[in-house]
């Protein structure tokens, strides 16, 4: 069962009178329940989408359905507030300094209700004993804790409502690598224990191969693999999700802006190693395997 899809997906800037395609012709989606991933380096799109999803962005064109609902129409924007919650990349810029741990979660949890003071200290101690912190750094403040400590007071947050959509973009990659493996041993856990649908946002192919189920291979704005996490990982066939699973220890430079603006052809072309004349006319999606999709003109 699906709960969120992208229909033919626009989002475009102009920039110097130049059109920058961000998202250029996305069709993707959520199935409930399991995690699904969206990778590619830097630039190519990935959280313009995911901004485009929660309403900061207007599209240019297509559409985006939760639940069979078009979540573009204004009329809508309340349904999007309820359904789907974001976990950013840095902790340290998504907490009020102001506020202790306390008034961030009381905060969250007093948007949809009217709620006193004594329930919500009941309902936070538990939020956070869910992502496995400590009640006694309830009236803390953002400075008095850790990196990771942080980042599970953002993904309480972003729980306490019980919303069935969590769009998590790039959640780990301001912390160090031992913080990184706990924050997603703990979003694994709250995954298999409360069935939530995640949105997992990342650059690195290799956290995509341990955390999801399903994924989605962003390049220049446009989708060119997808299918179950077993088959893009262990057996990727676009020639851009190979270079990204080579390139998984090290960091990938962003796509050049120039790159971004090229119109025609395959996205991948002016990189591709394997390209071949018809390659300039832009490929289209192939199913090379159940659910694996590919869009490449090597498997035309
Ligand atoms: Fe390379 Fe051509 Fe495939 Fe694009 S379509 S990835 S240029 S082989």
């Amino acid at each position: 069962m699906e709960l969120l899809r992208t229909k033919n997906l626009k989002v475009y800037f102009t920039q110097k009178k130049e059109v920058i395609k961000a998202v250029d012709g996305v069709d993707l989606f959520l199935k409930k329940g399991i995690t699904t991933s969206l990778a590619g380096e830097s630039g190519c799109g990935k959280t313009t989408l995911a901004r485009a999803i929660l309403g900061f962005y207007k599209p240019d064109e297509g559409e985006i359905y939760f639940e069979n609902e078009d979540i573009i129409k204004k009329e809508n924007i309340t349904l999007v507030r309820e359904n789907i919650q974001i976990v950013f990349q840095n902790p340290f810029l998504s907490l009020d300094p102001r506020y202790t741990v306390f008034s961030t979660l009381y905060e969250a949890l007093s948007v949809f209700r009217d709620i006193n003071k004594s329930r919500a200290e009941s309902i936070i101690e538990k939020a956070l004993g869910e992502v496995e912190l400590d009640k006694d750094l309830m009236y803390r403040y953002p400075h008095q804790l850790s990196g990771g400590q942080l980042q599970r007071v953002c993904i309480a947050r972003s729980l306490i409502n019980k919303p069935p959509l969590v769009i998590l973009d790039e959640p780990t990659s301001s912390l160090d690598v031992t913080t990184a493996g706990t924050i997603i041993n703990l979003l694994a856990k709250l995954q298999e224990k409360r069935q939530i649908t995640f949105f997992y946002i990342s650059h690195n192919i290799k956290l995509i191969g341990k955390i999801s189920h399903f994924c989605f291979i962003m390049y220049r704005g446009k989708i060119v693999e997808y299918g179950p996490k077993d088959l893009v990982y262990n057996n990727p066939l676009h020639p851009y999700t190979k270079l990204l699973k080579k390139a998984a220890h090290q960091e990938l430079k962003s796509i050049p802006q120039e790159e971004m603006m090229q119109l025609e052809g395959c996205p991948f072309y002016s990189r591709c190693s394997s390209r071949m004349a018809r390659c300039e006319k832009e490929p289209v999606s192939i199913e090379l395997e159940p659910e694996h999709f590919v869009c490449c003109h090597l498997y035309s």
